[in-house]
């Protein structure tokens, strides 16, 4: 029986000096999703890269474009998955996280495979087994504006490690949806990098300096001494009803179920505390919310609470994911909130609340 071609095309140690400085140009000439192979100053050893698994986040490539045109050696042999190369190109360069129609790239590392999208991620999971990488980071950028963080299925100090490559800032995740992490275990960790949102430049900067250090350091497995992680754990979403009229505007808008004021990204990653405004309510309330842990459970009153036409935290939180895309709120969640926090952090917040 012939096999059906692979999906996933070669690329084995480019010469720099032939790769366009562009990285639109550097894609279209890709034309498809690529794995990359550079070798190392060590070959026994090796480490993965994915990124471009969403169209509209660059980040992760513009920084693998960078290294790759200054010819520098890795510590160790080097796979890189520039994936959704399509989906990058289709339309205006970086507009579109899937290709309308098609499945997301990052729900598809669990089966059924039978798909494109499916079937690219079974040809990179031969290829984790070949290759056998100590660990594999996933490189993506934020929908919205925020600081860096780092996403895991499984909170270990190796992955404590690889995230603090980048930032401090460490979620543990509960969800199971499919996503490449989701594939990490014993003998390849696997942790996702959000280095913020697409446009900003500090992302761009985060992806790049995170790569160096993933790429020279000779060890990239044990954390540094005394490393202390911001994390969060059993995170709840803020669910709208699908009916839910949501407004991103400065005041109360007439007919919205929610008015959110667009600064309400400045609570990403902050902690907040009890009684902080999040919005303003509709004649519906808060019946237009639903909030549930992980497991399901409905916990809203844990966390907030109307007062008046306000939507108020119910207790000291941490917030992070907030978007102001209505779509992304409605099919998404508008935010994510960690009642667990660290002592250290209170104190800190503490001292820098203005108490006047
Ligand atoms: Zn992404």
């Amino acid at each position: 029986m012939q096999r059906q071609s692979q999906p996933i095309q070669f690329m084995h140690n480019p010469e720099p000096g032939s790769l366009p400085e562009d990285t639109g140009e550097f894609l279209r000439r890709l034309g498809g999703p690529t794995l990359i192979v550079v070798d190392g100053r060590d070959n026994r050893r090796c480490r993965a890269v994915a990124t471009l698994l969403h169209g509209n986040e660059p980040s992760g490539v513009k920084a693998l474009l960078k290294w790759l045109r200054s010819g520098e050696r890795p510590a160790v042999k080097l796979i890189c998955l520039i994936a959704s190369v399509q989906t990058a190109l289709h339309e205006t360069l970086f507009c579109h996280r899937q290709i309308p129609g098609q499945r997301d790239m990052n729900r598809c590392f669990s089966p059924p495979f039978d798909d494109h999208q499916g079937h690219i991620a079974r040809h990179f999971m031969e290829l984790l087994q070949q290759y056998q990488p100590e660990a594999l980071l996933d490189i993506h950028n934020t929908s919205g504006m925020s600081p860096g963080f780092g996403v895991v299925t499984c909170e270990s100090p190796v992955h404590e490690a690889l995230v603090s490559l980048f930032t401090r800032r460490m979620i543990v995740t509960e969800l199971r949806l499919g996503a490449l992490m989701e594939l990490s275990s014993e003998h390849l960790p696997v942790v996702t990098i959000e280095c913020g949102g697409a446009k900003q430049p500090q992302a761009d900067q985060l992806a790049e300096e995170g790569l160096q250090r993933y790429l020279f350091n000779t060890d990239v497995l044990q954390p540094a001494e005394g490393l202390v992680m911001d994390l969060y754990r059993d995170a709840v979403r803020l669910q709208l009803s699908a009916d839910c009229h949501i407004a991103f505007a400065e005041q109360p808008v007439a007919g919205a179920d929610l008015t959110v004021p667009f600064d309400v990204e400045k609570f990403n990653f902050g902690v907040i505390p009890a009684l902080t405004r999040l919005g303003w309510l509709g004649p519906r309330g808060m019946s237009v919310f639903r909030v549930q842990s992980a497991q399901g459970e409905a916990v809203m009153p844990h966390y907030f609470l109307s007062r008046g036409a306000g939507l108020y935290s119910a207790q000291q939180l941490k917030l992070f994911m907030i978007t102001t895309n209505p779509a992304i709120a409605i099919s998404d969640c508008l935010l994510y909130a960690c009642a667990d926090i660290e002592l250290n952090q209170v104190i800190d917040k503490a001292t820098k609340l203005p108490f006047e």
